[in-house]
């Protein structure tokens, strides 16, 4: 009958489209991932059955905008942070590189919570881990997914850990992870979103019961917003707080020393260390931009035009340049949130 005809028409349709999606696919993952497309064909030459029904497009954003393949931050360059340091490394870079070892009783937890203020290490953190782990890092903020990605969120998040799941061992970072994971929801959560979370914790429940060398650390300045099934997936929680008076003079000095221009003496560090209680790392390194453009513009005032400037010429960063610098950039988080985090910290953090 006629209707047989479409029907098998349209089989047909499908059939070529799904050869064809493959075969692009491919192409795709020999451009964009060159090094690994042994490893991401199985012995048979085959690409993966994960990757087989995911759209191409999707793979591509993922390999190029989300995988990060040189994430380039050591644990040194992270100043403070002790606790968390030690944390991490037995939790995650030790499970990754000895899986091994870490299996039965010491099988490690899937997730990682890291939360705190804003602009304290937390996306150096993550990419720290995969740096020292030697893992494939893949970033994403979750509001991206709810706003970019409009009605396709799933299908990127299907696609997200389909790659990673080829790209072992892989570290997927969730900026924003409480957008995603909130716990309003019912009336006002919009369909859409609501099957987005559900995805994501399928795609979580999928790694986290198998082998796979995949950990998901979700990040966030809003851990009070996560509900009871977000909180359960990620089963370590790190308080990530504002950086220590030391870890303060430590990013003045790493940062100034890395331009040659550290010149300050012990009593003048701690002097601006005195005048930053309350600053998060990000505040640290604006204000310490803004005290290095001192020297600049003092030679500039002077008469010198820019385009005749010798580097050389200008003074090294003083303290006066940072107690101007401190006029300009102001800490970004009040001690009332401190407060929220604190709470949040004992009730639900992982402390030892
Ligand atoms: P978060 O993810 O917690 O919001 P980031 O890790 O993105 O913060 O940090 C933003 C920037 O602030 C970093 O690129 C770094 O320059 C600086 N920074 C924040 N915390 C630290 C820290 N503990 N040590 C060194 N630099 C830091």
């Amino acid at each position: 009958s006629m209707e047989d005809t479409t029907r098998k028409c349209h089989k047909r349709k499908r059939c070529i489209f799904n050869m064809f999606d493959v075969a692009y696919t491919h192409l795709l993952l020999t451009k964009f991932t060159i090094i690994s497309i042994e490893m991401l064909c199985g012995p048979d030459g085959e690409l993966p059955e994960k990757l087989r029904n995911l759209e191409p497009r999707l793979i591509e954003h993922v390999s190029n905008e989300i995988m990060d393949r040189d994430p380039n931050v050591r644990w040194d360059d992270i100043a403070g942070l002790q606790h968390a340091k030690k944390c991490v490394t037995e939790m995650v870079i030790w499970p990754l590189q000895r899986p091994d070892i870490f299996h039965g009783c010491r099988s490690p937890g899937r997730g990682l919570l890291l939360f705190g203020p804003p602009g304290t290490g937390k996306t150096m953190i993550g990419k720290a881990i995969a740096g020292e782990a030697k893992a494939t890092f893949f970033y994403i903020s979750a509001s991206s997914l709810t706003s970019k990605w409009i009605g396709e969120g799933e299908k990127l998040v299907r696609a997200l850990f389909g790659v990673a799941c080829c790209r072992q061992p892989a570290v997927i970072f969730v900026d924003e992870i409480d957008s995603l994971l909130s716990q309003r929801k019912s009336d006002g959560e919009h369909e859409s979103s609501r099957r987005l979370k559900t995805q994501f914790l399928i795609e979580m429940e999928g790694f986290d019961s198998g082998n796979e060398q995949i950990l998901l650390i979700g990040a966030t300045n809003r851990p009070q917003e996560l509900d009871e099934a977000a909180r359960r997936r990620l089963t370590k929680r790190l308080y990530i707080p504002l950086p220590s008076s030391e870890a303060r003079a430590w990013i003045i000095r790493n940062l100034l020393e890395k331009d040659g221009l550290f010149m300050l003496s012990e009593e003048e560090t701690s002097t601006i260390c005195k005048l930053t209680e309350g600053y998060s790392g990000s505040d640290m390194k604006n204000l310490v931009k803004d005290a290095s453009m001192g020297p600049l513009r003092e030679a500039l005032q002077r008469g010198t035009e820019i385009t005749k400037l010798n580097e050389e010429d200008m003074r090294p960063v003083m303290l006066k340049d940072f107690e101007n610098a401190l006029q300009e950039v102001r800490p970004s988080v009040s001690s009332s949130e401190l407060g929220i985090y604190e709470q949040w910290n004992r009730q639900f953090g992982s402390l030892s």
